[in-house]
């Protein structure tokens, strides 16, 4: 029997139940045993559903009251200073406090730096290292979810994510040093989970490392050989997770290392399976990631059974099939799908789903060839093939549009130099300009109303004018704030995404296809399944009506091509590239079309450019070519005195700051308040020409900032960037915060932004 397994499952739930019970117990709403009894219920949930597909493990370790690394910290005892007081009494507060600075217990503290978990969208908690750190093994929910499991009579495979791996995507504070002198405190109590572990019936412990697809410097992946040398002794089979891409040069040290299994991610890297099959040492297990763990797609079961067939002939027992990375990143269950098209649904798989997938792989390659077998691969070969003949998916006018493009179409008509002296002439706004992102609070009435138009309680008109009397009320807030460039305020967006694919051809959306962004915070990605184009505009009748509600400059606001593709499950039929061209055409439209009507400054946000970027810095350029090309495509419609904003969050730009000045943004606003304005430094460096707005308000937490934090932070920002090109605007939208405290954090940082003006 070839064994089936995934690399672990989403969390949240089929319909979101575990960010309704963490969000119910923060508003004290739900008390503490309460929300444990529903984590508990979900992860037996989630075990269940792996068992009945047939898995022959289930995952245990991968559920997270917050998130994943945020757990191993807390494993770890690496838990900052600030957060001390109370780790006692209540770990699970305290894990809030991590995250979000507060939590219904305890202090209220700076949250940790959050930030994008590789190339997606789910984004962790950063550890904080300092020199000299020691480690102690202070949470044992591992071990106990293990145990949980076990009692229910499922057959437990624990998941950790390994010592390197977290280790190298801590951070340092303080003093600098060599991360790699903590790694033997490290191990330790890594080695101390895994002799608990093996106290129990459980075989195999998955331990994730999958740092081991970047560009690691020497010492990182020589360090692996003594880590694993030590991890072995436990007394318990450790299968090697790596996934997200392939591991090149590292190969050779991989396959050696003192381990039982493991696993490669075959969808990212599937040349590596024969380099990995000739390498191998005889006695290893391999699991191949053969169904994405990253996309929404079924998989092509055939293709996948020709594929593995030299390494079911060679490792026989020893071949797992599995996902390529956890399920985390796919929404739950296609069943729960009752609007979806048809067609498309059948084109579609979710997590559930890829465990079918899965399991079915195993049995065919276990040589089972029953009926059922053979009528699951006819359902997958007759899938592959409506996809590539459909219509829906191929339209010829499209592509004729982006083989035209040309150079011409990417460039603004004059250089930036020549474009600000005409836009400070026309928007004659003040030193240090306040804005905000776009978004302000999604309020429980707005999203009232948007629930009973999309159950069809309320009609089309009437939303309209309640969602149009909300943005009215945010500009006066706004003027009353005294802002200097006001956003309508997004209340008519559900999401910065799915609000243009709804109005674009080409994509599909689903009612339960959530997938966790970080915290109890979900999106739901639309699916790209065609070719892109825009039947017709999409914001311009919200902005003219906003901008009629007032003299100050109204920024039009849109989501950039590179953004609505990142932030959607692509198709995995055409490069990613292309969807990309043809969304940055239909969004050039729209920008000019805007412009049309009078919209003088427009935002054009593209804050996942960065996660964007594949893992190796050798496929860097490509893509970054690429998307810098759609986002100017995008943008270089209109006249000069038309000023285009761009925005940015969590995002570091040192080593692609080039690329983010070729972008030629008028102003771009980014992320900056969590770490100090630390980030302009590259813009410092670089001598970057345009205008910039750091972020001065962490929108992520509920604190308040103060006016003197603010101060210091814009203080800091002026002495590397001249004052005269900075802006001051929060970190990002502020859809999830509440009004009292926007419009307290908003007092202050106008009331900073005067003061300074008659400062500098
Ligand atoms: N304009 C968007 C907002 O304010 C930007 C959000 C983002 O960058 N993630 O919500
Ligand atoms: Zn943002």
């Amino acid at each position: 029997m070839a064994t089936s397994h995934c690399v672990g499952f989403p969390r949240i739930g089929r319909y979101r139940e575990l960010k309704k019970a963490t969000e119910a117990y923060w508003r004290g709403d739900l008390d503490q045993s309460a929300l444990m009894a529903e984590g508990s219920r979900l992860r037996s949930m989630h075990w269940r559903m792996q068992q009945d597909a047939g898995m022959d493990w289930v995952a245990t370790g991968d559920f997270a009251w917050y998130d994943q690394m945020l757990n191993h910290s807390m494993m770890l005892g690496a838990i900052p200073q600030r957060f001390e007081d109370g780790i006692e009494d209540n770990q699970l507060d305290t894990q809030f406090r991590m995250a979000r600075g507060r939590a219904p217990s305890g202090q209220a503290t700076a949250a940790c730096e959050m930030t994008k978990w590789f190339d997606t969208n789910y984004h962790y908690i950063v550890p904080e290292l300092h020199k000299g750190q020691t480690f102690q093994l202070t949470s044992r929910a591992v071990i106990e979810e293990t145990a949980e499991a076990q009692e229910q009579g499922f057959n437990a495979k624990p998941v950790l994510i390994g010592p390197l791996t977290w280790l190298w995507l801590g951070k340092i504070k303080g003093e600098h040093f060599n991360r790699l002198e903590l790694l033997d405190d490290l191990v330790v109590v890594y080695g101390q989970v895994l002799s608990e572990l093996a106290k129990t019936s459980v075989q195999w412990v998955q331990i994730d490392e999958p740092i081991l697809v970047l560009d690691l410097p020497q010492p990182w992946l020589q360090a692996f050989e003594s880590v694993y040398n030590r991890l072995q002794t436990h007394d318990i089979k450790i299968m090697l997770a790596t996934y997200f891409g392939g591991l090149q040069e590292a190969t050779t040290t991989v396959v050696n290392l003192p381990v039982e299994g493991l696993h490669i991610d075959l969808v990212r890297a599937p040349e590596q399976l024969m380099s990995e099959l000739d390498r191998l040492p005889a006695y290893k297990t391999l699991s191949v990631g053969v169904i994405d763990g990253r996309n929404i797609w079924r998989s092509d079961l055939s293709g996948i059974l020709e594929q593995l067939k030299p390494a079911r002939e060679k490792l026989g027992e020893r071949l797992w099939v599995s996902s390529s990375c956890s399920l985390l990143h796919v929404p739950v269950d296609l069943s729960s799908e009752e609007r979806l098209d048809d067609e498309i649904k059948s084109w579609l798989a979710f997590a559930v789903e890829k465990c079918d997938e899965i399991a079915v792989l195993g049995r065919a390659l276990s040589g089972d060839n029953s009926d059922k077998i053979r009528t699951l691969f006819a359902l997958s070969d007759a899938v592959a093939c409506s996809r590539k003949t459909s219509r829906r998916v191929h339209r010829k006018e499209v592509a004729q549009k982006v083989n035209a493009i040309s150079p011409r179409l990417m460039q603004r008509h004059s250089p930036y130099a020549v474009r600000q002296k005409l836009q400070r002439e026309k928007l004659k706004l003040p030193l240090f300009p306040t804005t905000t992102i776009g978004s302000f609070p999604q309020t429980t009435e707005i999203r009232r109303q948007r629930g009973l138009y999309r159950k069809k309680q309320l009609g089309r008109q009437a939303y309209l004018e309640s969602m149009q009397q909300e943005i009215q009320a945010t500009i006066k807030r706004q003027e009353t704030l005294g802002l200097d460039v006001l956003v309508h305020g997004e209340a008519e967006r559900n999401d910065m995404v799915e609000y243009f694919g709804e109005q674009l051809e080409g994509f599909v959306f689903t009612e339960y296809g959530w997938v966790q962004s970080y915290g109890s915070r979900c999106v739901k990605p639309p699916i790209i399944y065609g070719d892109i184009c825009r039947p017709e505009p999409m914001t311009v009748s919200w902005s003219v009506f906003a901008q009629q509600q007032t003299r100050k400059i109204m920024k039009g606001m849109l989501t950039g091509p590179v953004t609505i593709l990142c932030w959607s499950f692509p198709r995995d039929d055409v490069p990613k590239r292309t969807s990309c061209e043809q969304l940055a055409l239909a969004l050039r439209k729209e920008v000019t079309d805007l412009e049309q009507a009078g919209i003088q400054v427009i935002q054009i946000d593209e804050p996942a450019i960065r996660e964007g970027l594949p893992l190796r810095k050798e496929d860097w350029p490509e893509y970054l070519d690429w998307a810098v090309n759609c986002f100017r495509l995008a943008a270089s419609g209109v006249k000069d005195d038309t000023q285009i904003h761009t925005h940015m969050c969590y995002s570091e730009f040192n080593d692609i700051i080039e690329y983010i000045a070729a972008m030629d943004a008028d102003v771009i606003t980014i992320e900056t308040s969590r770490s100090d304005m630390e980030l302009l430094d590259a813009f410092e460096e670089f001598e970057y020409p345009n205008e910039i707005g750091p972020g001065v308000y962490d929108i992520h937490s509920p604190n308040v900032p103060e006016r003197e934090w603010i101060k210091q932070l814009i203080q800091k920002a002026a002495e590397k960037i001249p004052p005269e090109r900075l802006w001051i605007n929060p970190d990002c939208g502020l859809k999830t915060r509440d009004w009292p405290e926007v419009e307290e954090a908003l007092t202050n940082m106008v009331q900073v932004a005067r003061e300074l003006r008659a400062e500098y």
